[in-house]
């Protein structure tokens, strides 16, 4: 089998990953320059600042597949949540927000965390190793223009900078409104993908030379909708430096973005932490960044197009995972699905 994944996110990985094991010829196309989606960014300073939180659930799909894949060293220390301060709210409200990223969401059963070692690019890195190690090819830096069926309504090529790829199957793994673009250009119906509406958020991430935060190892504020946490680590500081002297601060506004969001944010550290801003050795912020690509009731059935061998991930795809979880478990499923549609 000859089969295409756009998008080179954890979902697309995850995909490229399954399809590979099953035994196709997978070409993995990414239209940015480097793999990894929505968490490429990396802070270039002695301090590893990932962009957002980027907790993982320790029994969740994507810690499993990591395992799968034999990659213990990603695989950091559990990450203390029974030391998180719930303010107007009860402990498995604050956990569930955390879990989902989201206020007011159905609760998750007992969620423990680990923090990623070296980061959420190291994971990302480690998706990418077993990708190569499966022959996966990837066509980085390349934008897919258009999908092309055959006569029998099955998808016969991919337009991707010019060229017609010819192929048997294909997993979407791209956000909603290019997914959507995509399939239409093949005269598909994507108006579900199309009612999708992102949810965004601002954020903070911030390394200081001192404990504010002290003695927690994280703040939700369920009426302001935020969260901050702790997530020091000895592999995300300069080398010399004392972890039990440091924070490295995630925060992010739930409740919504712009300007107005992120100032809530630093508003609610000078409430909680005191003295933060003079601590601040490493900082990187944004007014707005896509928390989530839909709602979860926008969420869409991945095997929608699954007789024109097209199948679709992410985490606007119906899933009983969040966020990276649900990208990992709608990729693994949409490469699983085509295989057994074969
Ligand atoms: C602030 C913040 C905090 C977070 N915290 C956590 C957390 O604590 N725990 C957790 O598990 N998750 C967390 N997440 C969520 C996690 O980052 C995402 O769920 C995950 O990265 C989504 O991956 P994806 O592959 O579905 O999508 P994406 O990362 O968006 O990947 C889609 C890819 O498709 C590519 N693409 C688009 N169009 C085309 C085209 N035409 N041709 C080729 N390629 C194309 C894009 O360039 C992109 O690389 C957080 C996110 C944010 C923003």
């Amino acid at each position: 089998m000859r089969s295409i994944v756009i998008g080179g996110g954890v979902a697309g990985l995850a995909a490229a990953v399954q399809l590979a094991v099953d035994g196709s010829t997978v070409l993995l196309v990414e239209s940015k320059d480097i793999l990894g989606g929505r968490v490429r960014m990396r802070d270039s300073s002695s301090w590893l600042l990932d962009p957002g939180l980027h907790l993982l659930r320790r029994k969740g799909p994507l810690n499993q597949l990591l395992r799968k894949l034999r990659a213990p060293r990603v695989l950091g220390p559990r990450w203390n949540n029974g030391e998180m301060l719930a303010i107007d709210t009860d402990a498995s409200q604050e956990l569930t927000a955390l879990a989902t990223m989201s206020i007011g969401a159905e609760g998750v059963k007992r969620p423990e965390f680990v923090v990623p070692r070296g980061g959420w690019s190291s994971l990302v890195g480690r998706l990418i190793v077993a990708a190569n190690q499966l022959d996966v090819m990837f066509d980085v830096g390349s934008h897919v223009e258009a999908l092309a069926l055959g006569p029998d309504g099955r998808l016969a090529s991919v337009r991707v900078a010019g060229n017609d790829i010819e192929c048997d199957e294909l997993v979407l793994a791209a956000p909603p409104s290019e997914s959507a673009r995509l399939l239409e250009s093949a005269g598909l119906d994507a108006s579900e993908l199309r009612r999708c509406t992102a949810q965004r958020a601002a954020a903070l991430d911030i390394a200081l030379e001192g404990r504010p935060m002290r003695p927690y190892t994280g703040l939700f504020d369920a009426n302001r909708g935020i969260i901050a946490i702790d997530a020091t680590a000895e592999d995300r500081i300069p080398e010399g430096a004392d972890p039990s002297d440091c924070t490295i601060l995630h925060a992010v506004n739930l409740a919504g973005d712009g300007p107005e969001a992120l100032q809530g944010i630093k508003e609610f550290l000078d409430s909680r932490c005191s003295g933060w801003r003079d601590m601040a050795a490493a900082r990187r912020s944004t007014n707005s960044i896509m928390l989530h690509p839909c709602s979860r009731s926008e969420r869409v059935d991945g095997s929608t197009f699954i007789d024109s061998g097209i199948t679709m991930a992410g985490c606007h795809v119906i899933s009983e995972y969040h966020l990276s979880d649900a990208a990992v478990d709608t990729g693994r499923s949409a490469a699983k699905s085509l295989k057994l549609h074969r």
